[in-house]
């Protein structure tokens, strides 16, 4: 049998698939294609035991045409140079998508963050750091790294104070990497960021109710069973926004095997329990899948699948028998090229990573907003704003003669905070990409991804040709 083409290759294949819809000079598309420079930095860790081990990482830059370059670093075992690519090249084109002023960029950290100690993943994440900022790959214009899978606030913090360490008093060093927690300049709803994009751009999908006529669904989240892969960062917070708006996550499949319950399962209380040590398959649930099967779990019945955990878990193998009608990538490359092609062909409808999952680089742009600014959103005008609706009602009481219920008063008398503004902003973001990509696919009769594509080079093309390097 012919292997599977690499992940960069991938996503090449779906960027071709995009070009023959654009009339654009093949040279600007191969510049837009091609990852601009990977570095590879291979470093020693002196282990807790004394042995010295050899770390690799990695970090692309997929795309210059808009500075300072931005994406996620990782620390997984089989991170590598192909897979950096693929994911730095996707960073480019959900920038552009999303209007985040970026060019695309993907950091990976080779390791299995489990066979360290904190001690050892603390060394491993600052060193990487020093290596960046040796070769200038590090800093609030040139390249803004910020969480991925493996990396949370913690790690953050020491990339973050490992820069400072360095920058030398640098005005706006705070904005070199995103995802901090809010006590070291992070702005508020970045954690949860991610999660709350891919409800935003499902809730918006499933509002469209001949599109889910045409799938045989109701519109709305209501009632809608969800299964859900990789229950971190991504899944967990996805999970919990559209259960809250009334969704049933029927199944969850993670490292340690899956479960599944028709009735639903209570994901704060299954990630708890996880923290706590535990494993899934200690809960109640229906059915259960072992580690070695748990990505069986993909096939289980349900409305709405969402992978947030790896890349290529949805194969040519695997996708005759996916049961979703809709999948919604958390994930960054969860669907092979092959096997999405396969699905449209199938009529489900696929929310594209690289629209789905941009919620986190939203939020991270605001962060780096904020510190390059210097100000919390909101404080300067929270309370006014608050003061000047509170006079507006106290001057319609006068006209009408009647008071209004205090609870109403004090719900609309208060100025937005930097939680109300970010979460807004990343709403807005996430409903109107929904549409312009919607609309495009509509206009050249193609299914989302390559409609997401194909909105992605026209900005990155523009972006070229506004700086006068092609015609
Ligand atoms: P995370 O490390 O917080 O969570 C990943 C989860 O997947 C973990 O719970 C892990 O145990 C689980 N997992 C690992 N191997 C698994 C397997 N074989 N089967 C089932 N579950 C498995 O990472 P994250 O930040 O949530 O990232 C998940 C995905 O979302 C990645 O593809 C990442 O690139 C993408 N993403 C993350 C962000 C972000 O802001 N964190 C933004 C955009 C895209």
């Amino acid at each position: 049998m012919a292997s599977r083409p690499g992940f960069f290759e991938q996503v090449n294949r779906t960027f071709d698939g995009a070009a023959r819809h654009l009339s654009l000079p093949p040279g600007l598309l191969e510049q837009i294609k091609s990852c601009n420079a990977v570095y590879h930095v291979a470093f020693p860790l002196k282990r807790d035991d004394g042995e010295i081990e050899v770390i690799h990482g990695w970090r692309a830059h997929h795309s210059q045409h808009r500075l300072p370059v931005k994406g996620g670093i990782r620390l997984s075992d089989h991170a590598s140079e192909d897979e950096v690519t693929a994911l730095a090249a996707l960073m480019t084109y959900k920038c552009a998508l999303v209007d985040v002023p970026y060019g695309g960029a993907k950091g990976g950290i080779r390791v299995d963050k489990e066979a360290y100690s904190d001690q050892e993943v603390e060394r491993i994440v600052r060193r990487y750091i020093f290596e960046l900022v040796q070769r200038n790959c590090i800093g609030p214009g040139v390249d803004v790294p910020g969480p991925d899978m493996g990396v949370g606030e913690r790690e953050i913090s020491w990339m973050a104070d490992t820069y400072l360490a360095l920058s030398r008093g640098e005005l706006g060093a705070a904005g070199a990497i995103t995802g901090k927690p809010v006590s070291q300049g992070g702005v508020r709803g970045r954690v949860e960021a991610t999660g709350r994009g891919v409800y935003f751009g499902l809730r918006e999908a499933v509002a469209q109710a001949e599109d889910m006529a045409d799938l045989g669904l109701s519109p709305g989240l209501d009632g809608k069973r969800v299964v859900i892969q990789g229950l971190g960062n991504v899944g967990f917070h996805a999970g919990k926004f559209v259960t809250a708006d009334g969704a049933i996550v029927v199944g969850i499949l993670e490292r340690e095997g899956a479960i599944y319950d028709p009735k639903g399962l209570d994901v704060e209380a299954v990630r708890a329990h996880r923290e706590g040590g535990g494993s899934i398959l200690e809960l109640d649930a229906t059915e259960r899948l072992p580690a070695s099967e748990s990505a069986r779990g993909l096939e289980w019945a349900c409305d709405i699948l969402i992978p947030a955990a790896l890349e290529s878990v949805i194969t040519e193998e695997n996708a005759p028998r996916i049961q979703a009608k809709i999948i919604a990538e958390g994930a960054n490359g969860p669907t092979t090229a092959s096997a999405a092609q396969y699905l449209v062909e199938r009529g489900i409808l696929q929310l594209p990573d690289l629209y789905l999952n941009a919620g986190g680089v939203t939020v991270s742009y605001f962060e780096w907003v904020k510190n390059l600014s210097h100000v919390r959103f909101g404080r300067m005008e929270q309370r006014f704003k608050g003061a000047t609706t509170k006079k507006i009602l106290d001057a319609v009481e006068g006209l009408v003669g009647k008071p209004f219920e205090k609870s109403l008063v004090d719900s609309l008398a208060v100025g937005a905070s930097e939680e109300d503004l970010v979460n807004s902003g990343l709403e807005e973001t996430m409903v109107s990409a929904f549409h312009e990509i919607r609309e495009a696919a509509h206009r050249l009769e193609t299914d989302l991804r390559t409609a997401a594509f194909v909105v992605s080079i026209e900005k990155v093309a523009t972006a070229y040709r506004e700086r006068g390097i092609f015609p």
